[in-house]
């Protein structure tokens, strides 16, 4: 048997190890316009690679009923145990799995030679421009294939590989695509004041669609100059919605009556300086002129009341996501309609999507490259 495999990053590569794994034999070959194998695995979990998220629930995704049938045959112990069926050594901290060299670089390098000593063949730096029934036609070759192997990622982060262009290669040859927006990124706000730029503080943050809450999560909140981003932020960027707004509530531990009381206490030690305690300066700034607060005038009890409210719920009216470019997905992708639940295709029964390409993303945290292992498995498996 002869595999085509486009994408050479966490599904496509999986994909060729678990398939290898079953049939030694076979002859595999993966193409990638990239110079080198993995190019976006290195960037992820800021260079230590979080491979995976325990528990692996199917609610971290946007299609959770899809993923759902997908881990009724692979659960998370099979999942595991498919890493380190391939030698992947693992190290969890706290939910999060990462390779034990704690290093997206050996555990790529470690793929890749894996995949070398199998005798998987790489055609790098050749980005495919068509696919007309089991042949690939790259810019540098054209191969024939039994089966071929879709595993192109989303249109994320250009500059590591994954551009988009195979959705209009597959679009042509009837394949649906569902519309394409980033996710996983920092959202803009008009109340977010470039003074607050890099400042940071803990919050839980609400995603808010009028009165229905969206997302809800803690976590560090990041102000950037026009926007908001943390890890809590960019989980809410995949529950978007136009005209969604943000509150949070910077001292969530404290409920308004203490944060009230210690606010006033501190009023009477400090003065001025009352919030310095509590939060950087450019955020205390921030926070006097959004109440209209100068700096000489004395505060009476009221005033600190009403800081801390604002303090218990920030609100910012959300104005779109960042771009493809600053995102870690891709919502939408290959409908999930136009394959089965062995993720082969439904219009031509020779091709199989593994990872992002189709429209399936997760949250922060390992569910991404997660879901390429577990898509990998399904089609390693029946391939
Ligand atoms: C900065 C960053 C950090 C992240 N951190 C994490 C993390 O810690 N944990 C996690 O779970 N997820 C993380 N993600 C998400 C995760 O990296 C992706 O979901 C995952 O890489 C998807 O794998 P994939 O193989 O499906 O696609 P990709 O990794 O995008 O790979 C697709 C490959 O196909 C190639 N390709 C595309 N089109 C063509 C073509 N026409 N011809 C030839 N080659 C082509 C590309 O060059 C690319 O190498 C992160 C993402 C980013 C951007």
């Amino acid at each position: 048997m002869k595999i085509g495999i486009i994408g050479a990053s966490a599904a496509g590569l999986y994909t060729a190890l678990l398939y290898l794994r079953r049939c030694p034999k076979s002859e595999v070959i993966i193409y990638d316009h990239a110079d080198k194998v993995g190019k976006k695995l290195l960037a992820t979990g800021n260079g230590h690679c979080n491979l995976m998220h325990l528990p692996f629930s199917e609610k971290a995704f946007n299609h959770p009923d899809f993923v759902r049938n997908l881990m009724l045959f692979h659960s998370s112990a099979e999942m595991m145990s498919a890493l380190h069926e391939l030698g992947i050594e693992t190290l969890q901290k706290g939910e999060l799995v990462y390779p034990l060299s704690f290093s997206a670089a050996s555990h790529v390098r470690f793929l890749w030679r894996s995949a070398e000593k199998k005798g998987v063949k790489f055609r790098l730096e050749d980005h495919v421009k068509d696919v007309v029934g089991t042949t690939v036609i790259s810019e540098r070759h054209r191969d024939y294939f039994d089966k071929i192997v879709f595993a192109f990622g989303g249109k994320s982060q250009e500059n590591l590989g994954s551009d988009g262009s195979m959705f209009t290669v597959l679009s042509r040859r009837g394949y649906s695509v569902t519309p394409l927006r980033p996710s996983l990124c920092p959202m803009y706000s008009p109340d977010v004041g470039k003074s607050l730029s890099s400042v940071r503080h803990g919050a839980k943050i609400r995603l808010m669609d009028g009165h229905h809450c969206l997302y809800e999560e803690e976590g560090e909140l990041q102000f950037k100059k026009d926007g908001l981003s943390g890890i809590a932020v960019m989980n809410s960027s995949a529950y978007y919605v136009p005209g969604c707004m943000l509150t949070a509530d910077l001292f969530s531990s404290i409920d308004l009556r203490l944060l009230t009381t210690m606010l006033q206490r501190s009023y009477e030690r400090f003065g001025d300086d009352f919030l310095t305690p509590y939060m950087e300066k450019a955020l205390m700034e921030f926070v006097l002129q959004n109440q209209k607060i100068g700096a000489e005038s004395p505060l009476n009890q009221r005033d600190v009341a009403r800081i801390a409210e604002f303090l218990k719920n920030m609100e910012f009216r959300i104005k779109g996501l960042y771009d493809f470019d600053s995102s870690q997905v891709t919502r939408g992708g290959i409908d999930i309609n136009n394959v089965n639940s062995n993720l082969q295709s439904r219009i031509d029964a020779n091709h199989y999507f593994v990872g992002e390409c189709l429209d399936i993303d997760g949250l922060c945290g390992g569910y991404n490259l997660g879901f390429a292992l577990l898509s990998a498995m399904v089609v390693g498996g029946c391939l």
